[in-house]
């Protein structure tokens, strides 16, 4: 089977960054979660990272056209993405989609899964999410790294991040409802969605989402 090109949605706090990172590992392809990439350059304190931290602290998106602009290398006909990935926190604006749809038009997008866990859910697996500052592996305060908060993989510290506060958290889930749910239907359209119940164990959910990856491969 050809190494897939998939896409993951959900809340924050739905388990899209740990889920993206098996299934890459799995489908042997490559994670792209901007996010991810959006921290790194404000760690390494680059213009950009420092300006897109600014929006991030917020719980604000990242506008647009600098989010388009920082991916469309990757994504590319010929580029790294070309042959497979999962995208994990991309695309989040219908723009965003659109424009996704036109970089890989030779190469489009075999399934997208929405990753479904009720509000309140999330609201409690964010208050008690913390990170590593590496790696950005994700633990919970109820499931904490073995040895004083450091991470059990490779020992930097595990931290709450910047943007999990209160407030930014509201924002999120109000942006998720006004700029990212419009997606689901632009994907439904295309017929590439299938929704995965996001609740419970990680390994259980992860089962569910390559079975239902599998079934819509088969489709084709
Ligand atoms: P995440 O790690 O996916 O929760 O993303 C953290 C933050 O990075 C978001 O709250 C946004 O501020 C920013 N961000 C990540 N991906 C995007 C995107 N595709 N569009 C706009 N902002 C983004």
């Amino acid at each position: 089977m050809a190494a897939p090109r998939l896409v993951l949605l959900g809340k924050q706090g739905a388990g899209k960054g740990t889920q993206s990172v098996r299934l890459a590992e799995h489908y042997a392809v490559p994670h792209l979660s901007t996010g991810d990439m959006f921290r790194a350059q404000a760690a390494l304190g680059t213009a950009f990272g420092l300006e897109a931290r600014r929006f991030m602290d917020q719980g604000e998106l990242v506008p647009d056209d600098v989010v388009i602009g920082v991916i469309e290398e990757c994504l590319a006909p010929g580029g790294p993405l070309e042959g497979g990935f999962v995208l994990d926190g991309f695309p989040r604006t219908l723009p965003q989609a659109k424009a996704l749809d036109r970089l890989i038009k030779s190469h489009p997008v075999d399934v997208v899964v929405d990753l479904e866990v009720p509000t309140d859910i999330v609201i409690d697996r964010i208050a008690g999410r913390r990170v590593c500052t590496l790696c950005q592996r994700v633990y919970h305060v109820n499931m904490p790294p073995k040895v004083n908060w450091t991470c059990d993989d490779d020992g930097a510290p595990v931290v709450q991040r910047d943007d999990d506060t209160e407030e930014a958290v509201m924002r999120r889930l109000a942006l998720y409802e006004s700029q990212t749910k419009p997606i689901i239907d632009h994907y439904r359209a295309q017929d590439l969605l299938v929704t995965v119940d996001g609740i419970g164990d990680g390994d259980d959910v992860f089962e569910r989402i390559v079975e239902a990856v599998e079934k819509r491969l088969a489709q084709g």
